[in-house]
């Protein structure tokens, strides 16, 4: 054969700028192309020699990447190509449509090569020159080189090949250099290459010799051709998954525990799937699934193909039937790839459930590790929480275990309240909230801790989901009114002693950022304590919610709303009542009985008035009513200021509110510092 000139058969004026110019993004993956090109020419042989159609030497089928001066040479001793194959497979490239595609797809270089086949092309998106040196395995075959410089011309002539097989020689252009530099290739191979089915070698490996690195003999292999998840899983023990998993992310803990992937029907899918310890958030994003197509990869970011709360998960899936090529978008309506998703949801929650029937102990042991990636598949797929409610756990504040299940058996009988409403008490915070933990402890409640970071939400979702139940946290009642059971005792104290002991406290409580307290007495016994701080669980749980949920920063941005519970039945409250009379009753009587004429006489009009049209009634006598309603205003705020003046003398009133703020964590500052002096003074 003389030299032929020709022209490639693309439709459109010119394929190569095409490509330079709108794939700038991804040019890398030249490298992957080439190689597994390489790989494939490899395994096909093999293939053809295991079929009995080829019966020369196979011989080192090692694929060689090299660095020339100028160039990379991918070489393999695979197939090799005829020239008729050349002009077949590499002359005429199917295009059609492509200026519409190519726009639409212009950044997104895995798309473009995949819809074209357009593999080895790639590699003019780095070089300005790439020559095919190839012989095929078939007997007597011509050697031939094909020649193309980035023009739709190439040339294609005989030449002296000793060896069957291909090599795929790159000339660098300009623009490109940074990719003849070894730490580069050395890195890409390793991002790509690692687990590829045929060992490639990249330059030789090397020794220290005189104190420098030399170049040995043997070949620098920088894949493992058979990795795990290609492998039997009966073969394997659990050391060579913690081996594969340390080889994937070097810097991680030991994995909790792996799930091995193996799908034959109605695709094909192979994988391992790792349980991380998470330490912290920062590591749940830096390492990643990595997917692989036959063992070439092709990237870590897996959204839309598994479950999202799986994508926590670390390891590597396999799959061919994973169309690789397209958009995210397409992926997501992916029949195939619903199916991978919802094949692999199931493998994990089976996986789950099989540790936690087989080994109960470890499961415990290992929950808080697990706990985020359960809660999260709970809350984000209907699907998975139907299976994980079954080995979800509850734990409690004194570090038990329970499912749900079992913790609704625990607590049916002495937290169901009046209204037959099953009722959760849990805790975000086992030191903050000891006193309101212990209370409800000797009541023989239990309480739950709940201080993941997913609660907030876990807690929402649950009430929805369980009938007839109901979450509180320990500290949004007092003791008596987290379960009501049945009527309450009325409170004892007058209305008169109620208003009087809640001026004096709400006249003596702090100013604190973004609180507000709301006084009430209540008779709450006299072993229980005289003054409580509780919050309410319906605002507080909207203001968790605004935190993490937007949309809802109406709550988010509202003052926090408390109640001061002053317990009527305390001897230290019955105390300070029985001084505030001593103290305060010869000026309080006048003002009361004042107010009593007032009212009275304010009744005798109003009565007077009754069945009278607004024109019938004297207008001496309206203002009259208007001027008794100024005096008692006028009278309710002399008796305030009486009892705000003994409050203000009164050293146990003041002790008695710092002391529910210290319990609550809310006394700071020079509040604390004063309540430190005070309490020494008292003790003198
Ligand atoms: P694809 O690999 O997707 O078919 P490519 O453009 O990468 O598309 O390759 C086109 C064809 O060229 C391949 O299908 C194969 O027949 C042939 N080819 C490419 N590289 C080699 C090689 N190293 N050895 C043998 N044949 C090759």
């Amino acid at each position: 054969m003389s030299t032929q000139k020709g022209n490639i058969g693309v439709t459109t004026e010119n394929i190569f700028p095409v490509i330079k110019k709108f794939l700038y993004s991804d040019h890398e993956i030249f490298l992957r192309e080439l190689v597994s090109n390489a790989v494939d020419a490899t395994q096909k042989l093999k293939t053809l020699s295991s079929m009995g159609d080829f019966n020369g030497e196979l011989g080192d089928l090692t694929v060689h990447v090299s660095l020339g001066k100028n160039t990379i040479t991918v070489s393999d001793r695979g197939l090799g190509l005829t020239a008729e194959e050349i002009d077949k497979y590499i002359n005429q490239i199917a295009f059609s449509g492509a200026n519409d595609f190519l726009e639409k797809y212009k950044n997104d270089a895995n798309a473009i090569i995949g819809h074209f086949g357009l593999g080895f092309y790639s590699a003019f998106m780095v070089a300005k020159k790439v020559e095919i040196v190839t012989k095929s395995y078939k007997e007597d075959a011509q050697a031939v080189k094909w020649t193309c410089d980035g023009s739709p011309e190439f040339t294609l002539e005989n030449v002296e090949k000793a060896d069957r097989g291909t090599d795929i020689i790159l000339y660098i252009d300009d623009e490109s250099k940074e990719f003849l530099e070894e730490a580069r290739i050395s890195s890409l191979l390793k991002k790509y290459c690692s687990f590829l089915p045929v060992p490639v070698a990249f330059g030789k490996k090397k020794e220290w010799k005189d104190g420098k690195q030399v170049d040995t003999d043997e070949d620098n292999v920088i894949n493992d051709t058979c990795p795990l998840w290609t492998r039997k899983p009966s073969e394997l023990k659990d050391e060579d998954y913690k081996k594969f998993y340390a080889q994937l992310y070097p810097m991680s803990d030991e994995p909790l525990f792996w799930i091995h992937l193996n799908v034959d029907y109605p695709f094909h899918l192979t994988g391992i799937l790792y349980f991380p310890k998470v330490k912290s958030n920062i590591e749940l994003n830096r390492n990643k699934i990595q997917l692989y197509c036959n063992q070439v990869y092709v990237t870590d970011s897996v959204e839309g193909i598994v479950p999202d709360f799986l994508t926590l998960l670390h390891g590597v899936i396999d799959s061919p039937d994973i169309p690789l090529n397209v958009s995210r978008s397409y992926l997501q309506s992916d029949s195939n790839v619903k199916k991978i998703s919802t094949h692999i949801t199931k493998k994990v929650s089976d996986r789950l459930q099989s540790i936690f029937k087989n080994d109960r102990k470890q499961f415990e042991e290992k929950w808080n590790d697990l706990k985020i990636f359960i809660n999260y598949g709970m809350l984000t797929q209907e699907e998975f929480y139907d299976r994980a409610k079954d080995f979800a756990l509850f734990m409690d504040t004194e570090g038990k275990y329970y499912t749900f299940d079992e913790y609704k058996t625990l607590i049916k009988d002495n937290q169901t309240d009046k209204d037959n409403t099953l009722v959760y008490l849990y805790t975000n915070h086992k030191d903050e909230q000891y006193s309101y933990i212990e209370s409800a402890k000797n009541k023989g409640y239990n309480v739950l801790l709940m201080d993941g970071q997913l609660d907030v939400a876990m807690v929402s979702m649950l009430e929805q989901k369980f009938e007839k139940s109901h979450f509180t946290r320990v500290d949004s009642d007092i003791i008596d009114k987290l379960i009501v059971k049945e009527d309450q005792p009325a409170e004892t104290l007058t209305a008169d002693k109620q208003e009087a002991l809640s001026v004096m406290f709400k006249s003596r409580l702090p100013q604190l950022d973004k609180a507000e307290f709301n006084v009430v007495t209540q008779a709450m016994g006299e072993n229980a304590y005289p003054v409580m701080i509780t919050q309410s669980e319906y605002m507080r749980r909207m203001k968790e919610m605004a935190n993490i949920q937007a949309g809802m920063n109406f709550y988010g941005e509202m003052p926090d709303m408390f109640n001061l519970i002053l317990n009527s039945d305390h001897a230290l409250v019955k105390g300070i009542l029985e001084d505030e009379e001593k103290a305060c009753d010869a000026d309080v009587a006048p003002i009361n009985t004042e107010m009593e004429r007032v009212n009275q006489r304010q009744n005798e009009l109003k009565k007077s008035h009754e069945g009278k049209k607004d024109e019938e009634i004297p207008t001496a006598e309206k203002d009259e009513i208007n001027e008794l309603d100024k005096k008692r205003t006028d009278l309710k705020a002399q008796k305030e200021a009486v009892y705000t003046k003994f409050a203000a003398q009164n050293q146990i009133v003041r002790q008695l509110i710092d002391l529910a703020l210290l319990q609550n964590g809310m006394l700071k500052g020079e509040a604390l510092n004063n309540f430190v002096k005070r309490s020494i003074d008292l003790m003198k």
